[in-house]
């Protein structure tokens, strides 16, 4: 028997010359050099099918002792569970799938394309007769010209539909019933700080909960207008997370929500008062001991319970003030029905999703009233809040007309050198002109809270 190999070996190397002397000659060549390697590949490709065929042939006909896998391995310099897959695949070639087998070994069909549509007839989830596993063959075959290896596979798997389509659909019924149960076990929500100033969110939910999410979600998207005038391009995602912030808000602003610990839910931050008033240092979050920049503390406080408390030495209580409550129910009620919104100019949050803003702040001796206060979306909130550390010039400013109460927007000079005002194009045909320019400057202002510390 021995022989047989051995003649043909000398042939294979003769072969194996031929195409080293192609690869001489397309040298510095690349479309010529693809080519060559394009017939190698079929040339390749269909003597793996002609393998195929031998490891069957080896496995069945094999002596006691070891396997043709184990022979392999230990021949061939190959592992043992890549030698076993192979002869696993060449039995189910024989077996079952001859024609792909043949389509194969005529190169008719990629060895890699194979391989799919044997993993896809491999799952499907009805009994067929040969006649029929026939067809389906033909059938894939038939599309192996248009269809890459995994294509292959997936059309592979749903061929159960065109054998017994109402079976079938029982199955996929049976496997969606399945998922969901799965889906309803695995559900989980994981919100941790990640201790550099994010909050990571990952989680999963049941489809139907999660397209439920979604569409809340791509309702408050904010659209990309929104940002035409903040020197910012947020991406698909980064709206999403703003439309997140919305939801919040108008989750808050809901009274919907249960209380916990005998309170709505709330964040609490500790503040010192130079933190507050000269955005020196930064506060802190009860709740999770992070660190809050002073600036996205001076926004939470435009609207929010402020309890100045003196603390001790030993950060031990010394003294509980009384409580302020910004924008109380009235005076935001008074603000809904004049702004809508916010009235950044292009956003579109409605009001529920916006927060209370202080134009003069009240550190600076700001009073919380309607002619003192606008509605922004938490975003613009945190663009337009003023930073007593940094030039008026360079900040965002809002000036309201005392005549008819429209708030004019001034952008920072990095944004338009000439500071033209504008105003939101909802109140655009009301508006006559900006009202007279009032500098205001920060850091020049003398804060009341400074003046009368109570
Ligand atoms: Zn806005």
């Amino acid at each position: 028997m021995e022989h047989i190999a051995e003649a043909g070996s000398e042939q294979l190397d003769a072969v194996l010359d031929l195409v080293a002397a192609l690869a001489v000659r397309v040298r510095g060549n690349a479309s010529e050099a693809l080519d060559v390697v394009s017939r190698i590949d079929a040339l390749c490709d269909r003597l793996q099918g002609v393998r195929m065929d031998l490891l069957h042939e080896a496995q069945v006909s094999g002596e006691p002792g070891l396997s043709a896998a184990e022979r392999l391995h230990a021949t061939n310099r190959v592992s043992l569970s890549s030698s076993r897959r192979d002869v696993r695949l060449a039995c189910d070639l024989s077996d079952r799938f001859s024609l792909i087998a043949q389509a194969w070994r005529d190169g008719v069909v990629s060895g890699q394309q194979a391989r799919g549509i044997v993993a896809g007839l491999k799952h499907l989830p009805v009994a067929m007769t040969r006649l029929q596993l026939d067809a389906c063959q033909t059938e894939l075959v038939g599309f192996a010209d248009r269809l890459d290896p995994d294509e292959l596979r997936v059309v592979a798997e749903r061929m159960a539909e065109v054998i017994d389509p109402e079976r079938a659909e029982a199955l996929e019924a049976d496997r969606i019933e399945r998922d969901a149960r799965i889906a309803h076990a695995r559900r989980a929500l994981v919100v941790v700080p990640d201790h550099q100033g994010s909050m990571l969110i990952r989680g999963q939910v049941p489809i139907a909960d999660g397209e439920l999410f979604l569409a809340q979600l791509t309702a408050l998207t904010p659209s990309a207008a929104s940002y035409r005038l903040t020197g910012e391009l947020p991406d698909r995602s980064a709206r999403r997370a703003d439309a997140l912030v919305r939801w919040c808000g108008i989750a808050a602003a809901s009274g919907q929500l249960p209380a916990t610990g005998g309170d709505r839910p709330q964040v609490l931050v500790t503040l010192g008062l130079e933190a507050l008033v000269h955005g020196m240092g930064a506060g802190t979050m009860l709740a999770s001991g992070e660190p809050l920049s002073a600036g996205e503390a001076r926004r939470l406080s435009c609207d929010a319970h402020i309890t100045p408390t003196v603390l001790g030495g030993a950060s031990e209580v010394l003294d509980v003030g009384r409580t302020h409550r910004f924008f109380t129910r009235p005076i935001r009620a008074a603000l809904v029905l004049r702004d809508q919104g916010c009235v950044f100019p292009g956003c579109d949050a409605p009001p529920a999703a916006c927060e209370g803003h202080h134009t003069r702040p009240w550190w600076s001796g700001g009073t919380t009233c309607v002619s003192n206060g606008v509605l922004l979306c938490p975003y613009h909130h945190r663009l337009v809040e003023p930073d007593p550390n940094r030039s008026a010039q360079v900040q965002w400013q809002i000036l309201i007309d005392p005549g008819n109460g429209l708030p004019w927007f001034t952008p920072p000079r990095q944004i338009d050198p000439a500071r033209a005002p504008r105003l939101h194009h909802r109140f655009l045909l009301r508006g006559t002109g900006p009202p007279p320019s009032q500098e205001q400057d920060w850091a020049r202002s003398l804060p009341q809270v400074a003046r009368d510390p109570q």
